[in-house]
């Protein structure tokens, strides 16, 4: 017999510490076993309960064995990780330096994050609660709760419970382990799937290229793991490729996980996938209910599902037989989580291939800088598709010089002309500015005032169709007064030019043009963009205005030009990634065109046609741009010739967000001996946003190993001398951007 108690090592959300120590339940103290690691437990957390993950158990604790609490509830039956899945997160955690607690519940589907009263768990009586039974008062709730439980002679669900029951009552109850609660998702004991490979694939009507023939032959001799960098140009057979390595994979009864930028804009990828596989698609993105979410996430654990197609967190799904890691669209910025833990789906996705010896495509038409230089140092094999599929040619870039030109509301005559041309040619055209609204400033022509949103001091966006005026930062709006508050002018006028302005001068250039505007705005109500997406490829469309949304893996058949109407934003910025991001978004702007045998025409506004990057891109191709990007870099020592973090601080009092980064950046300073350059504190490119003062301090040193153990002494000093509580603090590795 043990006497001595278990002690237990749970993971709970805490900013400080990743693990606590609790008490095995007396219920479970008999068989300990019974406890797989990676479970959920409800356990006392201060005054609150908290659902934390089972690590496993320990010998001894730093606290006495009195003070520690019992665990209230088991949650689970069945580990909710993999081993591999477990192991990442420990990376995850101690890479990007966040609590471990929160990174094991971040990997979760929502539903299972949720606090237990909305558990669909089933309950039932422990021994020590029909023991219990005869002690208790008859009217009191916990006797009949009891009772209840102890009449059905079965399991009820938590929810049935909660009809007749409070919340505390029934965690009363549980804490005093007179019932015990269990989720039902956990059985594991499912039909596994198996499929052979002939029924499941339906094969293409149209043979590869030998290009795309011989990149699918490397990437099937590959099993164990490598990362590809597979770059492959708009419109040159890059899904096609990720088809045939899928199909050799699930033929070997292993699972793949795909990742995807956004699925809500990119539904076509889905609709591909089901073309292709007669099988059911687990998917994982924000735009499901957390209930499917829960539904698909089970199904790939248990291996009922054999492909997952997610966004970001989908890189946690616990596959057991997984076989192979695809990140589409590598270079997209939303693979970094910019809140919470700042990780990087695309780097995890390469460390999760570590860990379980799967091979890793990265694909893009535009691949990251950080990824061209891992070539070079990390092993990593480049793949190239250079030729568009068919007879699709690569489209012809323009530049439009706007210096000394008159426009017509932000419309050049060449691009008025050159659109005339491709109506006259039943061509659709795509005008890209990725600015929602009107006009994104107004001003008093009188007195020059402006309205500024006084939550973020930045000029409010005028949204003409809704008559408000809208700040595009922390959300709020407001009505345009139609008088200057300042002068009682009626001369307010907007300056510069929004997706709306757009829309309106094109209606009145081209009356007899279909047209249409898609951006977040147009696209509010659910299912609107799939709708508008229709509507193009069934040519009810002339002309496309759209955003950003626009710019990611469409495929419009008909569209033969595309015009950008402001290049200039992001030549000029403080933030050195800008001009990268710049470069891709132009290059996957111009891919939308002419992606059939017509010839496409790219157009290109800009006050400044010299600037290297728009000449390299003109002349050369993205290659070249990145090339010459690179060596900017090496030449700056900037990331990725250096490693990088932010510690980003906001506060609603200034001087305590300036007070706090200039004390941490002085006792970093001070104690020095680790290389680590230290910039700052400085403002955030938005200074200001929904009230609250936004300041950086960017830390950056020439090895991984350095900058790792600047930003743990950094941590640790923090945690030491914790910052006003006015202060909120987060610090992200490897930044992309320098917003908060
Ligand atoms: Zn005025
Ligand atoms: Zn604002």
């Amino acid at each position: 017999m043990k006497t001595e108690p278990m002690i237990c090592q749970v993971a709970v959300p805490s900013p400080c510490f990743n693990s606590f120590d609790y008490l095995l339940p007396n219920t479970l103290a008999s068989h300990p076993d019974d406890l797989p690691k990676g479970i959920r437990v409800l356990v006392p957390f201060g005054r609150q309960e908290k659902i934390g993950i089972f690590l496993g158990y320990t010998s001894s604790s730093s606290l006495a064995i009195e003070k520690l609490k019992p665990i209230i509830a088991v949650l689970d039956n069945h580990s909710l990780y993999t081993p591999s899945t477990l192991t990442l997160c420990q990376f995850t955690s101690h890479y990007y330096h966040h609590p471990l607690g929160d990174v094991l519940l971040t990997a979760l589907p929502k539903r299972l994050r949720q606090p237990v009263h909305h558990l669909t768990g089933s309950v039932t009586i422990t021994q020590k609660g029909i023991d219990h039974i005869p002690a208790i008062n008859r009217k009191t709730k916990q006797y009949q709760l009891l009772r209840q439980l102890h009449r059905a002679c079965s399991t009820l669900s938590y929810q049935q419970l909660q009809e007749t029951f409070s919340n505390r009552t029934l965690n009363t109850a549980m804490a005093q382990e007179l019932i015990k609660i269990q989720s039902k998702h956990s059985s594991n004991h499912v039909k596994m799937a198996s499929y052979t490979s002939k029924r499941i694939f339906q094969a293409p009507d149209f043979t590869l290229t030998s290009e795309q023939q011989h990149v699918v032959d490397m990437l099937k001799r590959q099993k164990t793991f490598k990362t590809f960098l597979l770059v492959g140009v708009t419109g040159s057979g890059k899904t096609e490729v990720y088809f045939q390595v899928i199909q050799s994979i699930l033929a070997q009864n292993k699972s793949v996980l795909f990742l995807v930028p956004e699925i809500g804009l990119t539904p076509q990828i889905i609709q591909r996938f089901q073309a292709r596989f007669n099988l059911p698609i687990a998917m994982l993105h924000s735009g499901m209910s957390s209930q499917a979410q829960l539904t698909d996430w089970e199904k790939i654990k248990n291996h009922q599902l054999l492909i997952m197609v997610g966004t970001r967190s989908a890189v946690f799904t616990p596959h057991p037989n997984l076989g192979l890691i695809v990140v589409d669209e590598e270079h997209d910025l939303s693979f970094k989580q910019t809140v919470g833990c700042c990780y990087s789906a695309r780097d995890l996705a390469v460390v999760r291939g570590r860990i379980e010896n799967v091979p890793v495509i990265l694909g893009s038409a535009t691949p990251s800088l950080e990824s061209l230089h891992n070539v070079n140092t990390k092993g990593y094999e480049r793949l190239n598709l250079t030729k568009r599929v068919g007879s699709a040619m690569t489209p012809q870039l323009k530049l439009v010089n706007l210096r000394g030109r008159k426009l017509n509301r932000g419309l050049s005559s060449p691009v008025i002309d050159a659109i005339q041309t491709h109506l006259d040619q039943k061509k659709q055209i795509m005008v890209f500015l990725n600015r929602r609204g009107f006009a994104p400033k107004m001003i008093c022509h009188d007195c020059s005032w402006i309205p500024i949103c006084t939550q973020c001091d930045l000029p409010y966006v005028w949204h003409k169709h809704l008559n408000r005026l809208s700040c595009h930062h922390c959300g709020a709006t407001q009505p345009l007064a139609h008088i200057c508050p300042q002068c009682d002018s009626s001369m307010l006028w907007d300056i510069g030019c929004g997706t709306e302005k757009i829309e309106t001068q094109l209606k009145k250039l081209f009356s007899r043009a279909n047209i249409l505007r898609i951006d977040r705005d147009s696209t509010r109500h659910k299912g609107s963009f799939n709708k508008m997406l229709e509507q193009i490829h069934e040519n009810e469309v002339d002309i496309i205005i759209g955003t950003q949304m626009l710019a990611k893996g469409h495929h419009f058949p008909n569209l033969t030009l595309t015009v950008v109407i402001d290049a200039d934003h992001g030549l000029y910025s403080q933030d050195f990634r800008a001009l990268e991001h710049l470069g891709q978004l132009l290059v996957q702007v111009a891919g939308r065109a002419g992606r059939n045998k017509d010839n496409g025409e790219v157009y290109v506004q800009t006050y400044y046609p010299r600037h290297p990057l728009l000449q390299t891109l003109l002349k050369k191709d993205y290659h070249a741009f990145a090339e010459y990007l690179l060596k900017k870099r090496y030449e700056a020592t900037l990331p990725p010739y250096s490693s990088a973090a932010l510690v980003k601080v906001k506060s609603k009092k200034l001087n305590d967000a300036c007070d706090f980064l200039n004390q941490l950046a002085a006792n970093m300073r001070q104690q020095n001996t680790h290389a680590l350059d230290i910039t700052g504190p400085f403002p955030a490119p938005i200074e200001k946003k929904a009230g609250y003062y936004q300041m950086l301090l960017w830390l950056q040193s020439t090895t991984k190993q350095q900058c790792q153990h600047g930003i743990q002494i950094i941590t640790e000093m923090i945690k030491k001398n914790k910052p006003p509580c006015s202060v909120r603090w987060n610090i992200d590795v490897d930044p992309i951007s320098m917003s908060i």
